[in-house]
């Protein structure tokens, strides 16, 4: 009877113990990334309703490295950041750029992956040839994301800015004719490019853009340890596979 109470005891203080660890970053042992799987190639649902992509590879990979296991989770991309800071997750790994205004919230590890800004038409148009064509079109982006960021500082008027929260509502809009074009990571317009039909790319010449891992600002421990991962990982090919199996 002693014996079965103090079981039950251990017990109850094991879930009480693995519960608080779940509620708050991962603990010791787990890795939370948190991502936006809606980014295909980087973050993306597969059928079996699986996040999969270049980003939860490399999350993968480096885990591995820590010696931790990984534990994924989707929320939208507008509030990363702030799940990052709270200590929610541990990381975000979210095809992210590193950029001034996150720099000052969060830090980033060393840049894994070189992407930019890209335009997506339908193929018929044939008046958008540069992004300066864009300044009287009507342009779909994702909220909060380096595409909104862009149109809005070329200075497009507000009302021709169509900010969506899913990636494929903004492309539905392109295709339904709501919008003149898309301005979207390079990456990703190339993957939609090539599995949706009567869409074309535009280059239109922006910036590089340098995708990051998001680390709060007082876990400079973690951010050294993913930053030595990430060498081991382009050093040894890891990441050069990565690109072979996911990029277009
Ligand atoms: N690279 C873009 C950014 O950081 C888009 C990222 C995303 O939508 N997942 O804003």
């Amino acid at each position: 009877m002693k014996l079965r109470f103090s079981v039950g005891l251990i017990l109850v203080a094991c879930l009480l113990a693995a519960g608080l660890l779940a509620g708050c970053g991962g603990g010791e042992n787990v890795l939370v990334v948190g991502t936006n799987a809606d980014f295909l190639p980087f973050e993306f649902y597969d059928d079996e309703g699986n996040i999969v992509g270049f980003d939860i590879d490399l999350a993968q990979a480096i885990a591995e490295i820590l010696g931790m296991e990984l534990r994924v989770e989707h929320m939208d991309f507008k509030g990363l950041v702030a799940a990052v800071q709270s200590g929610r997750v541990d990381v975000a790994i979210a095809a992210m750029t590193i950029d001034e205004e996150r720099l000052e919230k969060v830090n980033f590890s060393d840049p894994y992956y070189n992407a930019r800004q890209a335009i997506v038409v339908r193929e018929d148009n044939d008046d958008i040839h540069d992004k300066e064509d864009l300044l009287d079109k009507k342009v779909a982006v994702q909220i909060g994301t380096t595409g909104d960021l862009t149109v809005t500082d070329m200075g497009l008027p507000e009302e021709q800015i169509v900010r969506l929260e899913k990636v494929t509502h903004v492309f539905l809009e392109l295709e339904n004719g709501q919008v003149d074009a898309v301005v979207i990571d390079l990456p990703v317009a190339q993957r939609y490019i090539n599995i949706k039909e009567g869409l074309k790319l535009i280059s239109g010449d922006f910036e590089d853009e340098m995708y990051g891992i998001a680390v709060a600002k007082e876990n400079e421990e973690l951010l050294e340890k993913i930053n030595n991962a990430l060498e081991q990982i382009k050093a040894d090919g890891t990441l050069d596979k990565l690109m072979e199996k996911w990029i277009d």
